[in-house]
C-alpha cells in the first residue's frame, strides 16, 4: 500500500516497476444522487464518471471497472438497460473495461456501486499532500449550482489532469466533490498550510448565478461556489512562477474550459478569503462570517 485511506484513491504496488495501480470504489443510491425522475443513461454515466474524477484527481489513466448494482423487487427492466446503456457509453469514451460485478435485489430503490482500476507511473502520483507555501491555487472549469444540471452531466478531467501532470510541476491535485472550502482544506491539512483565497478569481457557474436570482432562499453565487457540492472539476497547486505559463498553455491547449487562479498557499494554517471589504475566514462548513 503506497496511499491507503485519505485521498482520492488508494494507490498501490502489485510489484511492476512501472506503474502504480490506482483503486477507487464509489456508489450512487435512489433518493441521494439521483431521483425516480432522473433519465436512467444519466444515472449510469454519473455511477461511471465520479470514480473516473478520482483517478483524474490522482492524474491516472483509467483501467477497468466492476459494476455492482441493486435492484428493487419489482424493477423496470427499460430503466436498468438504460442505466447500462449510460455507464457503458462513458466506458467506451474513456476506454474503461467493464469486466464484471452483481446484480443483488436491495428493497429501497435503485444503487450503483463502481469499483474501478487505473494505473499511473510509479513516483508520478499526485497526492494532496504537497501544497507548499507560496503556491498559485489553481481550479479548473466554474463551481457552484451543480445540482440544477451539472452534476448528471459532468466531464471527469482525465485528459486535463493528465495534460498538466506531464508539463507542468503540480505539488497537489485533488477533484472537488464536496465544494471548493471543504476540499481545499483536506489539501491544506495534509499538506500543513493555509491558504487566501480572492473572491473576484472564483470561477461561479451559470447555475449559481441564476438561482440566486431566480430564488429568495437560495445561496448567494459566491457562497455556492465555494460550498455545493458534486462540482467535479481539478483542484491543485504549483509554484507561482509556473501560473502564468500555465494559463497560456492551457488556453491554447483548452479554449473551452476555463482555468482559474483563485489564490495562493500561506504558511500560517487557515483558509482565508479576500474581498472588497477585507480579509474573512472560512469556518468549518464553508460558510463566509466577518472576522
Ligand atoms: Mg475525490
Amino acid at each position: 500500500v503506497v496511499v491507503g485511506p485519505g485521498d482520492d484513491c488508494a494507490v498501490l504496488d502489485l510489484g511492476n516497476a512501472r506503474d502504480s495501480i490506482l483503486f477507487k470504489t464509489d456508489a450512487v443510491v435512489e433518493g441521494i444522487h439521483f431521483t425516480a425522475e432522473t433519465p436512467p443513461e444519466k444515472i449510469g454515466r454519473k455511477a461511471l464518471a465520479r470514480p473516473l474524477s478520482d483517478i483524474a484527481a490522482m492524474a491516472g489513466i483509467p483501467g477497468a471497472a466492476l459494476v455492482t448494482i441493486g435492484l428493487p423487487k419489482d424493477y423496470d427492466l427499460e430503466r436498468v438497460e438504460g442505466i447500462y446503456r449510460g455507464l457503458n457509453a462513458l466506458a467506451r469514451e474513456y476506454d474503461v473495461a467493464i469486466v464484471g460485478g452483481e446484480t443483488t435485489t436491495n428493497p429501497g430503490g435503485i444503487f450503483i456501486s463502481v469499483a474501478l482500476l487505473g494505473k499511473v507511473a510509479s513516483g508520478k502520483t499526485l497526492l494532496r499532500r504537497g501544497a507548499q507555501p507560496g503556491d498559485a491555487i489553481f481550479v479548473t472549469g466554474t463551481l457552484g449550482g451543480s445540482l440544477y444540471g451539472k452534476h448528471l452531466d459532468f466531464e471527469p478531467r482525465i485528459r486535463e489532469a493528465q495534460w498538466l501532470a506531464g508539463r507542468f510541476h503540480l505539488h497537489s491535485l485533488m477533484d472537488i466533490s464536496d465544494g471548493l472550502a471543504g476540499d481545499l482544506r483536506h489539501i491544506l491539512k495534509a499538506s500543513g498550510v493555509g491558504a487566501e483565497l480572492h473572491a473576484s478569481a472564483i470561477p461561479i457557474s451559470r447555475e449559481a448565478k441564476l438561482h440566486a436570482r431566480s430564488s429568495g432562499n437560495a445561496k448567494p453565487p459566491l457562497a455556492a461556489a465555494l460550498t455545493d457540492g458534486e462540482d467535479f472539476e481539478l483542484l491543485f497547486t504549483l509554484p507561482s512562477s509556473q501560473a502564468v505559463p500555465l494559463l497560456d498553455a492551457w488556453k491554447a491547449h483548452f479554449p473551452a474550459i476555463r482555468l482559474s487562479c483563485i489564490g495562493k498557499i500561506h504558511q500560517t494554517p487557515g483558509l482565508r478569503i479576500r474581498d472588497k471589504s477585507g480579509i474573512r475566514t472560512l469556518n468549518d462548513h464553508g460558510y463566509v462570517h466577518l472576522s
